[in-house]
């Protein structure tokens, strides 16, 4: 009799709500346990899917695992922990977070070689000697593109070799063959490849100080969050380099987090003209998925040791792991807006915990969550005031738009002087497009998009209007479809149209433009980047995308061309981007010899954000901020959860909210320490056809947060059915906004 539980629960990477269940045949009883990767029937095809536990009864009718693939987890317990936490915290269906720790690779699939018996002992071929040394080393199961790169040879090659029946030891993945091989004893640890590690920069003493509080952590395997506070231009990436050294030093592994694929490649970049003999391997989910597959194997079996990515890299499976890093931790693109709807930096101090390793968080303008933690004592604030060579903070110079164009005099004049000394200036603006709406200046119409209640926003290069967020483009318009005048005025700025205008106004200037409109092809944002460090363009014009992180010697001046447009946007954190952003698009300017110089264009002078950024005074800032949200009972003095009610019609939407009525009653009166706000319609209450309304579920602890979410969903699922046909209920806990 076995002593194992007779099922086993897989997930698959699929989007499906729920786990699958397997019967586990005797045969494997013995192999079948939580992290190895199964063959699994699904549907009329084969899966591989991730086993997460074994069960003793199941509900329903099973079919039976095919095969086991790993002789060792490949998802260690801990990922598996966390993937199964995020499903819980942020209220998703275990089948959503799947794809987190599990690759869809059907399409190599067939390409698994394994080992399966013995060589003869009399055979000639020397290849096939070599293919079966190379596959008993690795346990006897390896990639067939990895096994070709392990020897040296072409992947065709290794497929003759295969496909020829050279090697009788062999099979390919997919037919019922047994594993007989199991993993040898794993080797010792190679460290850094045999060759030692070589600094080739020298640190400040506030870089040292840092690299000096972190590393005992690392060293002794100990949780604890280190926010490293440091101004724009510190050098804080050599900080992580300097960890990231120390800890492939001891034979574990680094995890670095950062905001954008294009700021992740050039912090591997970095490394590499840093540190000799660290190889770093990027992974994202912009990699095709062959390739994003074989990174993902080479991380599973330990042979990177440094992985450098944005926010889904969290979920890398990396061996024997030493450190996390999140760089630029307050950027809200950490915060998935999709099913799980994660937070990758708070994700990342859970895996910390999880696996017992230090997060260090770094940021210029930490999240008013990560600073008020620091200041309480739960995380360890480190702090860099000062740039590295003494390079001075820049001048920061606030004015208000005079009304003519979006380029005012004083930002005109800073650009022409930086133009003047061969130096080059750097224009923000965090719209894209050449107008933000076009309308009738006879009958007064406005061109809104026909699936979201948002108007069209004008694209000059491809003469057509464009809803940013559902994707729908029309012609631009000539005449007005209402009443056919041809007089249509073009209204609001966006990356576009200063382009225009700056290319009037410095004719002879080398201009580029950095929004998702140019960077939609694979690379060409890297191109951009670089164009811009080889000096190859004198003014660069972009979106968000050009402020974070980047480090720029030549960038002399930066113009913030509107400081208003996120000011006065409907939500609790507009005030903490605002700062933010005025401070990280300044922190590109002067990183070189000459002291930079930055324009701040705006209505709101006096606000404290755009005060706090222009003195560069982070604590100014946070001491405002932080009575503002006391005051208010928002984070961090309050958890939220957002709940999105999404409707295909008006009319059932509102019937929904009829409904829930009581639910909300009920949940308000029993769930203590909750406030529930709303149901409000949406700031944008139409998107791509669904009505969407918003409610707020505010608490000051998690615990009573949850138990009144879980309260109210549980009698939201018992309403009867016509109700929620066509209605769709979202929770997001933490959310990025409450818009
Ligand atoms: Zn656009
Ligand atoms: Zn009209
Ligand atoms: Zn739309």
């Amino acid at each position: 009799m076995s002593n194992k539980l007779p099922f086993a629960q897989v997930i698959a990477p699929r989007p499906v709500r729920s786990f699958f269940t397997y019967s586990v045949p005797p045969s494997l009883d013995a192999e079948v346990s939580p992290g190895k990767r199964v063959l699994i029937p699904f549907g009329s095809r084969k899966l591989i899917g991730l086993v997460v536990s074994r069960i003793k009864n199941s509900d329903v009718k099973t079919k039976p695992i095919l095969q086991v693939i790993d002789p060792a987890p490949v998802v260690g317990l801990h990922l598996l922990e966390l993937a199964l936490w995020t499903a819980q915290y942020y209220f998703a269906p275990p089948g959503d977070v799947a794809p987190l720790i599990l690759p869809r690779d059907d399409a190599v699939i067939e390409n698994l070689v394994q080992l399966t018996g013995e060589i003869p002992v009399n055979t000639r071929s020397k290849t096939a000697r070599l293919v079966f040394d190379a596959l008993t080393a690795k346990g006897g199961s390896r990639k067939l593109s990895l096994l070709s790169a392990d020897l040296g040879f072409t992947p065709v090659k290794m497929k003759k070799i295969l496909a020829g029946d050279l090697i009788r030891g062999f099979t390919r993945q997919g037919e019922s063959v047994r594993l007989k091989k199991k993993r040898a004893t794993d080797k010792p640890e190679n460290i850094n490849g045999k060759k030692p590690v070589r600094l080739r920069i020298k640190l400040t003493s506030q870089q040292k100080k840092a690299v000096t509080a972190i590393t005992p952590d690392i060293e002794k395997g100990r949780f604890r969050v280190h926010l490293i506070h440091g101004v724009t231009g510190s050098g804080k990436t050599e900080i992580y380099a300097r960890l990231a050294a120390r800890t492939v030093a001891i034979g574990k592994s680094a995890l670095i987090l950062a905001p954008e694929i294009a700021l992740g490649e050039m912090i591997a970049r970095k490394f590499e003209e840093s540190l000799e003999n660290v190889p770093v391997t990027v992974f994202h989910s912009g990699l095709k998925p062959a390739e994003r597959y074989r990174r993902w194997t080479q991380i599973m079996e330990g042979e990177a040791k440094v992985v450098v990515g944005a926010r889904s890299a969290l979920f890398a499976p990396m061996k024997n792991l030493g450190l996390i890093i999140v760089d630029e931790e307050h950027d809200p693109t950490y915060k998935q807006e999709e099913s799980p709807r994660y937070h990758g930096r708070d994700a990342a101090v859970k895996r910390g915990s999880l696996e017992k390793v230090p997060v260090a968080l770094g940021s210029a303008t930490p999240s008013l969550e990560s600073y008020s933690n620091a200041k309480e004592g739960k995380y360890r604030l480190i702090e860099l005031t000062s740039r590295i060579d003494d390079r001075p903070m820049p001048q920061v110079g606030i004015v208000e738009p005079d009304g003519g164009g979006d380029i005012g005099p004083k930002l005109r004049d800073a650009i022409q002087a930086c133009l003047k000394s061969k130096e080059q200036a750097l224009l923000f603006l965090n719209r894209r497009g050449a107008a933000r709406f076009v309308q009738c200046s006879r009958c007064g119409h406005v061109f809104i998009c026909r699936n979201c209640s948002l108007s069209l926003i004008l694209h000059a290069y491809s003469r057509s209007l464009k809803c940013h967020t559902c994707g729908y483009h029309e012609r631009a318009p000539d005449v007005c479809c209402e009443c056919g005048s041809e007089s249509l005025f073009k209204g609001g700025s966006g990356t576009q149209k200063i382009e225009q205008e700056i290319t009037e106004l410095f004719p002879k200037a080398r201009v580029a433009r950095m929004d998702r409109d140019t960077t939609t092809k694979r690379g060409s944002s890297a191109t951009i980047l670089s164009a811009v460090e080889s000096r190859s363009i004198d003014i660069l014009i972009g979106t968000q995308m050009i402020t974070k992180g980047h480090d720029f010697p030549g960038i002399n001046v930066v113009g913030v061309v509107s400081a208003d447009e996120l000011l006065y946007l409907p939500d609790f954190r507009s005030a903490e981007r605002t700062f933010q952003q005025i401070t990280q698009a300044a922190g590109r300017a002067g990183r070189g010899e000459r002291e930079g110089i930055v324009i701040v264009q705006t209505l709101s002078g006096d606000h404290h954000s755009v005060t706090s950024a222009k003195n560069h005074d982070y604590r100014r800032f946070y001491e405002n901020e932080i009575d503002l949200r006391r005051a208010a009972g928002y984070p961090p003095f309050s958890r939220l959860a957002r709940i999105g009610i999404e409707a295909s019609t008006v009319e059932r939407g509102e019937l929904f909210l009829e409904k829930i009525e009581p639910a909300i009653k009920i949940t308000a009166q029993s769930a203590p320490g909750i406030t529930i706000l709303g149901p409000v319609e949406a700031v944008v209450f139409k998107v791509r056809n669904r009505y969407r309304w918003r409610m707020l579920f505010k608490a000051v602890g998690v615990k009573a947060l949850f138990k009144g979410v879980r309260s109210f969903i549980d009698k939201v699922d018992m309403l009867p059915g016509p109700v929620k046909n066509r209605v769709k209920v979202v929770v997001d806990v933490d959310p990025a906004d409450v818009m």
